[in-house]
């Protein structure tokens, strides 16, 4: 079940309870992970002189993702606490011309299963390197919810043709996020989970509000309908529902510190 697997990320029982809301938005019918029982809590880590919780940076970064008030933590540090797996895209890297105005959402759509490094590396394979036009997004969302980083946000990739696309939504204004899969699976919770964390937080670090966040199928029709199946009206709810309860979280933590 889906509330018992975001349990056992968290020792914070607030915490869990509102994943336990968030997992209510989406479908429990599909495929999900076993709950790790051995898995030891994050947030703290027990300090062996005095038997006092003490914050552990790495782990308070993780529970900010989590939790989507991770504003103030750059995308250096979330890769250095494995928030973000990175694995180079190789070429097609490019300084921007413009700042970031749009997330692009994808879907792989591999014939057969694969899953994020393979798809990195059949884009690091295409032989255009020469050229530096290897395609790819920013950013992968793995079946079991890891993301993967191929480049900064604060970079251009090419994940859109930009001969195609409305809206003027171009490569050089926009950042790209592919969800693995093939057109047989679903979606799995882990991956929604995560990329309701990752949309969040680029709303959050270039100013993004709801309406620059688009699929690929919706900016160019013509040619592309991916992320495929995806639903996006429960995916623009629960990330609503998210950004709120971040929102909450923000205002405690003010209040908290001015108690102080
Ligand atoms: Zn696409």
């Amino acid at each position: 079940m889906p509330a018992q697997v975001l349990q056992s990320e968290s020792s914070d029982p607030a915490e869990a309870l509102r994943n336990e809301i968030l997992a209510g938005l989406y479908s429990r019918s599909e495929n999900q992970r076993k709950p790790d029982l051995t898995r030891k809590p994050e947030g703290s880590q027990r300090s062996t002189e005095s038997g006092i919780e003490k914050p552990n940076p790495h782990s308070e970064h993780r529970k900010d993702f989590r939790q989507g008030t991770a504003k103030h933590i750059g995308y250096t540090e979330l890769v250095r606490d494995g928030v973000f797996i990175r694995k180079p895209l190789e070429g097609s890297v490019f300084e921007r011309t413009s700042p970031v105005q749009f997330i692009v959402l994808h879907s792989t759509e591999t014939k057969h299963p694969a899953n994020a490094e393979r798809v990195i590396d059949s884009w690091n394979n295409r032989g255009d390197n020469g050229r530096r036009l290897n395609p790819g997004t920013q950013f992968v969302v793995d079946r079991d919810g890891k993301i993967y980083t191929t480049a900064s946000p604060d970079k251009a990739t090419i994940h859109v043709n930009d001969s195609l696309t409305r809206r003027g939504v171009k490569n050089q204004n926009s950042v790209g996020i592919e969800i693995v899969r093939t057109g047989e699976q679903q979606y799995t919770y882990a991956q929604k989970m995560a990329l309701t964390r990752l949309v969040s937080y680029l709303q959050d670090r270039y100013g993004l509000g709801d309406g620059r966040i688009v699929t690929h199928g919706q900016i160019q029709p013509a040619t592309r309908r991916d992320p495929v199946d995806f639903d996006v009206a429960a995916f623009n709810k629960s990330r609503r529902q998210f950004r709120q309860n971040a929102q909450t979280i923000e205002q405690q933590k003010k209040r908290d510190k001015g108690d102080v």
